[in-house]
């Protein structure tokens, strides 16, 4: 009988791959310690309204993207596909806005979209991402730019570039959106069917179009950035300075903008060239209408998320992040009857004590058990024949000098434990 696949769009972790998650996961925890971000653990799932509200209706993530339900009790309910809205329901749901501000958080977890899956691309999908809450401080923009590229650089990876622009606020985005449609509105025609689709309603993502007659429409469009009002325009020259100052490479595409609807001002991308069609490794921005957006008061903030299967490719692509695969300390090899029993005692005191010991379970012969051990890469082999049994000890052996020794058996503990500091 043929056997039942994981859903298409998804994967299973394991082995080498799953080291290179843990190494990671160990770098970003390690990060966001420094830089001195919360970790919040959000439901696989929410009500389908936050993200309605939060993300925007006229997203191709609420119009075509979602995971959504309706449960036994008669909610509609969608597993998270992306994390900015949950945090932001978190927040306001435990009033951390009246603790200090601001409030530091990061995530890390699955995250749901009905896409068509390709390399680089699923539908259950992994992101890091970080929200600031409570400061509209150009200084944190450049903070979750700075975190990622630091995060990178710490993994090891290089040919990454950093994309950036601001796509203003509610008071010049407006005028914006108007000379952009005027623009384009005589070459509607020329466009294809999902810019023609979202012109009325959303004429800014015309601009991220990938397809060639789009994009040689909008070559000469105008630019949000010649649109900015001056405190807009004000923010945007404190972010590019303090990159400067801090050293942060980075190129200005007046083009960017965000598949969400939720950003105001600073945008930001993250991308990697080796990837083809599914480049960006991050991506985020300022999003200062969203916490009202979702019920709050008004409350500025920032943030950004990173596709952790893309950067783990990207990192393999490169070559210079494979992790250590995991060595057990010890191995018994053990001949039967007696032996296998004091083999089993010493295998859980040894493991008791700390150390990852592993023995037979196959009833395998003393040169089998021996090839095991090689192939596990043990760094001790423990040999407990009926005469060392006998005398109360095991033989010894360094794998990686290739010497050995007798041994008490009530002494290996320490042995082992010894050349393991
Ligand atoms: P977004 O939430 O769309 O801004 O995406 C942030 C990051 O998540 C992107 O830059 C990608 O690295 C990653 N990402 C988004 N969608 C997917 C997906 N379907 N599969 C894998 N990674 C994704």
């Amino acid at each position: 009988m043929a056997i039942t696949t994981s859903p298409r769009g998804t994967a299973d972790v394991f082995g080498e791959n799953l080291q290179n998650w843990l190494k990671l996961e160990r770098q970003i925890r390690a990060i966001c310690r420094t830089y001195g971000y919360q970790e919040l653990r959000t439901p696989m799932f929410e009500h389908t309204e936050l993200f309605q509200r939060g993300i925007g209706e006229t997203t191709d993530i609420v119009e075509k993207e979602m995971y959504t339900f309706t449960d036994r009790g008669g909610r509609s309910i969608t597993l998270r596909p992306e994390g900015t809205a949950p945090v932001v329901r978190a927040y306001l749901e435990h009033k951390m806005g009246q603790g200090p501000l601001p409030v530091k958080l990061f995530y890390l977890g699955p995250m749901f979209r009905y896409e068509r899956p390709q390399a680089g691309r699923y539908r259950q999908f992994h992101q890091f991402g970080l929200e600031v809450l409570g400061s509209a401080d150009p200084l944190l923009d450049v903070e979750t730019i700075l975190l990622p590229v630091e995060l990178y650089k710490a993994c090891g990876l290089k040919g990454f570039v950093v994309e950036l622009n601001s796509i203003g606020c509610s008071v010049c985005r407006p005028r914006y959106r108007e000379e952009l449609k005027e623009y384009i509105r005589p070459h509607l025609n020329e466009m294809c069917r999902s810019c023609q689709g979202r012109f009325e309603r959303n004429p800014l993502r015309l601009l991220d179009c990938k397809i060639e007659s789009c994009r040689a429409v909008l070559a000469d469009a105008p630019l949000i950035t010649d649109y900015l009002c001056p405190e807009c325009s004000q923010h945007f020259a404190q972010v590019r300075s303090y990159l400067d100052l801090l050293q942060v490479e980075y190129k200005l595409n007046p083009k960017l903008v965000r598949g969400f609807d939720y950003y105001t001002r600073t945008v930001f991308e993250v991308t990697f060239a080796g990837l083809g069609a599914q480049n960006a490794i991050g991506a985020g921005g300022r999003y200062d209408g969203l916490v009202e957006e979702v019920g709050g008061s008004p409350t500025p903030a920032v943030g950004f998320a990173v596709g952790v299967e893309r950067l783990l490719l990207a990192l393999e692509s490169e070559g210079s992040f494979a992790a250590e695969p995991p060595r057990p300390a010890g191995f018994i090899v053990q001949f039967g009857g007696e032996t296998k029993v004091r083999a089993a005692q010493l295998m859980y005191e040894l493991r008791r004590a700390g150390l990852h010991v592993e023995m037979d379970h196959l009833d395998r012969s003393v040169r089998a058990q021996m090839k095991a051990a090689n192939r596990m890469n043990a760094r001790w082999v423990l040999i407990l024949g009926e005469e060392e049994l006998a005398a109360q000890q095991v033989k010894l052996k360094n794998m990686d000098l290739g010497t050995e020794e007798l041994v008490d058996l009530d002494a290996v503990i320490q042995c082992m434990q010894v050349e393991e500091e």
